[in-house]
Order: structure tokens, then C-alpha cells, then sequence
């Protein structure tokens, strides 16, 4: 199954063109609030099964917001490659990697414009992210993508100034500048894909290449995320986990490299979609 957020509705996609529009669908049953639905996600899931599909209607790409546009908690996970912590110059964690927040004020959809922070140094960081489905307290490992409702692209794009300038760092503040959390193209579940442990994924900058990984990699896995994160806070339905992301950000680069105002970058994990962002300079008034 995959849902979308259609111009701020809820939608059940029948093909990459095509969509449900969900509270019409269900004569009123569900609310067309995308968040919502996954306070009620078994219940959701079970009402999918005998849709009917016939009203389903082609949507246009231009409106697909974030699957999970208002979630309670975002948790973003640092240093889950291997790859990507030696070229922070970081050993990689042996327990939980560290973990910091993306406000959800920073969240924005598959496809548009980014603008940047003036003076910065804005860096792509393409992530797996998994959206909760069910809350979840002291979960196992093993039952970890039971509370998982499913999968999405993300680009935890970082501000790498603000992030790093001292005394300590600001992980939290430097990560959530408006739009700096993409999500989409939409949610798929992960009994869509053949392996949801091990899926490519990567990001290219004007058609240049910048990252390609495979989750696979992850030093800690989705549901030892699940796991390891529940084991101290409660998760709700439809938090946010950005999965951390592979070797080739522009701040492990020599030199180093951000992004530019008119630089497209592209984001993908195979088997879920892509999303696409074209980078602009503040319009200061001039
Ligand atoms: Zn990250």
C-alpha cells in the first residue's frame, strides 16, 4: 500500500498517477488530515483492503506535501554508516547512534523550491524514513517494523555553521530551518518492498552523483531504531525517524561543497520513489 498527502489529503494511490481521495472514498469514515490517519492505522489498514478503487482520479506531482506532515516527534539519527561516520572523522557508535530532533516546522514535501539561509553552508544528507504506526514503548528488536507504518525519502539537509559552531553543537537548530526536512513522495509499506533491510538509496546534484548506499549499511537498523529509541521515550503514531545517511555529504568533501541557489538535487530509495528540489537565495527585499 502506498498513501500520499494530495494538496493536504489524504490519498490511497492505485498507481504512480492515479489516487483514492480517502474521506470521500470512505464516505467520511477517515478525515482527509493525512497526520490522523495513523492514530487509527490497523483500522486503516484493514478499511484498504476492500476499497473501492473506482473513483480513483490522476493527481498532479506538484501537490504531493510529506506523507507525515505534523508528526508529535521527529528523532534524527547521526553516524548510522559506517561510511559516513569516518568521513565526519567520528568512530562509529557502538550502541545507539547519537539521536537529535528535526523540529516538524522544518517539514516540506517531495518537490519545489528550498531556500537557502544566508551565509550558510547547506549540506544534503538523503535518508531513509520510517513514519510510526504503532506507539510504541520498551518494543523488541524483533518486533520493531510491527510498529513501523511505513517508508518514505527524506534529506536531512543541515545548515553545517550553525550546527557546528561551539562551544557544543547544535544539531537541533542547525537541521530545522524552514523546508530543511523533505518527506516523500509518499509513505509505502514495507510489505511492498522485496527487502525493507536493504534498499539503494542516494542523491545527485545537477545530475552529478553525490551519495549512493544501501540501508543494509545501517549500523543500527529500523527496528533496532524502533528498539533502541522506545526503550527510552514513547513513540506515537506517526512520529518521524530519519535513519541517517551515507558517505558523500559536501562537509566530508575536499573540497568542501554545499549547495548553490539554482542547484537541483535528487533525492531516491529504490522501490519507494524520488524527490526533486530546486535551491534559491533568500529573497532579501533587493
Ligand atoms: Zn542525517
Amino acid at each position: 500500500m502506498r498513501i500520499a498527502n494530495i494538496a493536504g489529503r489524504l490519498s490511497l494511490l492505485v498507481s504512480d498517477t492515479k489516487a483514492l481521495d480517502v474521506e470521500q472514498a470512505s464516505a467520511g469514515r477517515f478525515t482527509s488530515c493525512p497526520q490522523e490517519i495513523y492514530e487509527r492505522w490497523d483500522e486503516f489498514c484493514a478499511w484498504v483492503q476492500q476499497a473501492d478503487t473506482a473513483s480513483a482520479r490522476p493527481f498532479d506531482a506538484s501537490d504531493l506535501g510529506s506523507p507525515a506532515p505534523t508528526p508529535r516527534q521527529v528523532f534524527a539519527i547521526g553516524l548510522n554508516y559506517a561510511d559516513h561516520a569516518t568521513e565526519s572523522g567520528f568512530a562509529a557508535p557502538e550502541h545507539l547512534p547519537p539521536t537529535f530532533t528535526k523540529w516538524p516546522s522544518a517539514i516540506t514535501g517531495p518537490y519545489g523550491e528550498i531556500t537557502l539561509p544566508d551565509g550558510g553552508h547547506t549540506d544534503w544528507e538523503v535518508e531513509l524514513v520510517a513514519v510510526i504506526g504503532r506507539g510504541a514503548t520498551s518494543v523488541a528488536e524483533a518486533s520493531g517494523w510491527a510498529h513501523v507504518a511505513g517508508l518514505a525519502v527524506g534529506q536531512d539537509l543541515s545548515e553545517r555553521i550553525t550546527q557546528l559552531r561551539g562551544p557544543a553543537p547544535q544539531f537541533g537548530l542547525g537541521k530545522s530551518f524552514p523546508q530543511f526536512a523533505p518527506i516523500g513522495p509518499w509513505l509505502v509499506t514495507p510489505d511492498e518492498l522485496d527487502n525493507p533491510d536493504d534498499l539503494a538509496l542516494g542523491c545527485s546534484i545537477n545530475g552529478e552523483t553525490m551519495q549512493e548506499g544501501r540501508t543494509r549499511g545501517l549500523l543500527c537498523s529500523v527496528p533496532g531504531l524502533v528498539a533502541g529509541l522506545s526503550a527510552v521515550v514513547t513513540l506515537f503514531p506517526g512520529d518521524v525517524i530519519f535513519t541517517g545517511t551515507p558517505a558523500g555529504v559536501g562537509l566530508g568533501r575536499d573540497p568542501q561543497r554545499w549547495l548553490q541557489p539554482g542547484d537541483e538535487l535528487v533525492s531516491y530509495v529504490t522501490g519507494i520513489g524520488e524527490m526533486r528540489h530546486r535551491f534559491r537565495a533568500r529573497d532579501n527585499g533587493k
